[in-house]
């Protein structure tokens, strides 16, 4: 009677299991946190067992009241045997709650029945894993917000994408992932359900590059929008990209270079956190004619800035992937270390890009600053001044010149 937790962050398990994981040489500390009290430290094991697993068992009436702080205690009471018990860093480990039967025997969750109301319960306000069923009355009939077909058995977008979960205000704007709610939010037909949820797995396995930037997963989604008759030889590229995609390469090609206009193609940046997925940046309909207009710039900018190393064609890669990589991975190079100007720096860097492809103007003023003002801090490295600030400096001087001319300011 196990299923893996809805979301990183809910307070809940389906089940009265928590994972403490491997063996830990700190045992006790990692148990207890600093100081004395482990409500304090939320880093602490006992913690987190508290507020993401427990509790909820207490709230939702399954436990009576005061149990969780009578479990909590035993605990504490017993920290140093659980400690000594906890200490094999190949093993993985679990904790289980479960009552003593009368006969003195350790009953499994399963033959508990309070355990077993709670998960069923738990398991239907997720619609069972897939349809939301309208048993409870609240709504029969609903409306599929795709196809407008009446239906009563609706899916919701998380089901599909993990960025659309219900904690995302931005993307399914649900507080509470109940029935409710999940009648109100972009509610699917079985129908739309499957079509969506074929087609993300079609993206995922032909229109996925992974390897271009590391961390983060770029989809490139053909759309054809003119009928393909008469076109010449370009139609054959089109053809191509549509049917096989990125598969054979897991980059995008020189050979997305070759299609014409009848196809436009939307960009979908993401990367995994954990269980959920992060929406970074999305860029829709870009003509291929734009693409081929990056790379020409940026092969004007190279040969101008004696860096034509970076636009032959030697990789496989497209000379445009090169350009988005190269630009993340200087931006990244001055980033700083803390998670949080990491990420900062992510999310504009990814900014600029995406005003890229989209073909907006670009604040070069911005991107010389972000240089220039890291600059500093790295001249007063030896090591990187006699080692990479030569090609650094290079590599910056063709970044900025490539933007000079995307926007018309050459
Ligand atoms: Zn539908």
């Amino acid at each position: 009677m196990y299923r893996a937790p809805v979301g990183a962050n809910v307070k809940w398990r389906f089940s009265p299991i928590y994972k403490l994981g491997k063996g830990c040489a700190n045992a006790k500390d990692a148990l207890l946190g600093k100081g004395d009290s482990w409500r304090k430290d939320t880093e602490s094991r006992f913690y987190k067992l508290y507020n993401s697993t427990l509790y909820a068992f207490e709230k939702e009436g399954a436990f009576s009241e005061g149990s969780v702080d009578k479990i909590m205690e035993c605990l504490k009471e017993n920290v140093d045997r659980i400690a000594e018990l906890w200490n094999d860093r190949r093993s993985s480990y679990l904790l289980i709650f479960s009552p003593i039967s009368e006969d003195g025997h350790f009953m499994y969750p399963l033959d508990v029945k309070a355990y077993l109301s709670y998960f069923r319960s738990r398991l239907k306000e997720q619609g069972a894993g897939g349809g939301c069923s309208s048993q409870n009355g609240s709504v029969g009939e609903k409306l599929c917000a795709l196809c407008r077909s009446q239906t009563s058995e609706t899916v919701n977008l998380d089901k599909i994408f993990a960025f659309a979960t219900f904690d995302k205000e931005n993307f399914l704007p649900g507080i509470k992932a109940s029935d409710k709610s999940k009648g109100k939010m972009f509610p699917i037909c079985q129908d739309c359900y499957k079509a969506l949820s074929g087609g993300k797995a079609c993206i995922d396995e032909k229109y996925s590059d992974s390897k271009s930037i590391y961390g983060v997963n770029i989809y490139v989604v053909p759309e054809l929008i003119m009928g393909n008759a008469n076109m010449g030889h370009a139609v054959q590229f089109n053809e191509d990209f549509l049917s096989k995609g990125l598969s054979n390469e897991g980059h995008l090609s020189n050979r997305i270079m070759k299609m014409d206009d009848s196809v436009v193609l939307h960009f979908v940046f993401w990367e995994k956190n954990q269980a959920q997925e992060r929406l970074l940046l999305m860029v829709e309909d870009v003509p291929p004619s734009r693409l081929k207009h990056i790379e020409e710039t940026w092969g004007i900018s190279a040969n101008a800035t004696g860096r034509s190393d970076l636009s032959n064609d030697g990789s496989a890669n497209s000379r445009l992937y090169r350009i988005i990589g190269l630009m993340w991975s200087k931006v990244m190079e001055l980033a700083g270390k803390s998670d949080n100007e990491r990420n900062y720096a992510k999310d504009w860097m990814l900014g600029i890009e995406g005003k890229i492809l989209s073909g907006e103007c670009i604040n070069v003023d911005e991107v010389k600053t972000f240089f220039v003002s890291r600059l500093q801090g790295l001249c007063a490295d030896h090591e990187w001044v006699q080692n990479k600030s030569k090609y650094f400096a290079r590599d910056v001087y063709c970044i900025i010149d490539f933007l000079y001319r995307l926007n018309g300011e050459d």
